[in-house]
């Protein structure tokens, strides 16, 4: 009964993660910037520009190797900070996905579970960026893309392929 209960209240939440995703998805739709709007943070919005500018061969080229870099860098960071993968690993898969996205988009990979008002604005102040300050800081990731041993959500899991990140995620096109 409990392990039930437990099984969905990860799928709840894996509902819940992916609704956040694709809300952030559709909101980098319709906030994309004008090309007058100022800039103070040129190499990011040079990114932007060349995002938007892409063809869809070209965008799937970066996104390819932006879901290998951020597959790579949550494989690493989970060791360092010694934290675990969720037990369903689809978790990961579509945070490491929201994160590739956000590096191709933004030039940096801004947290993917979250909303924001002026993405741009949050990517130059770094906050939010991955690992965010609160991760660094204290060990909490919100997208529960690194779990503590203490968190009982965590799996025993210190790795993801990058095959996993695409079939978890449902691929890497928009
Ligand atoms: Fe988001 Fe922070 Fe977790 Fe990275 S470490 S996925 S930025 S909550």
């Amino acid at each position: 009964m409990a392990k039930i209960c437990h099984r969905r209240r990860i799928a709840v939440f894996s509902t819940v993660l992916t609704a956040a995703w694709l809300v952030g998805i559709a909101d980098s739709f319709t906030s994309a910037p004008p090309l007058v709007r100022e800039f103070r943070f040129s190499g990011r919005l040079q990114a932007t520009k060349a995002a938007d500018d892409d063809t869809e061969e070209e965008r799937n080229e970066k996104m390819e190797k932006a879901l290998k870099a951020m597959t790579n860098f949550s494989n690493k960071y989970i060791s360092t900070t010694q934290t675990k993968y969720c037990q369903d690993k689809s978790i990961a898969a579509v945070v490491i996905k929201g994160l590739a996205e956000h590096k191709v988009s933004l030039g940096t990979p801004l947290c993917p579970c979250r909303f924001y008002e002026d993405k741009e604005a949050e990517a130059k102040d770094g906050y939010w960026n991955c690992p965010c300050t609160p991760m660094r800081e204290r060990h909490e990731c919100h997208c529960m893309l690194f779990l503590t041993d203490d968190n009982q959500f965590a799996g025993p899991e210190t790795n993801i392929s990058i095959e996993e990140v695409k079939d978890l995620s449902g691929g890497f096109t928009k």
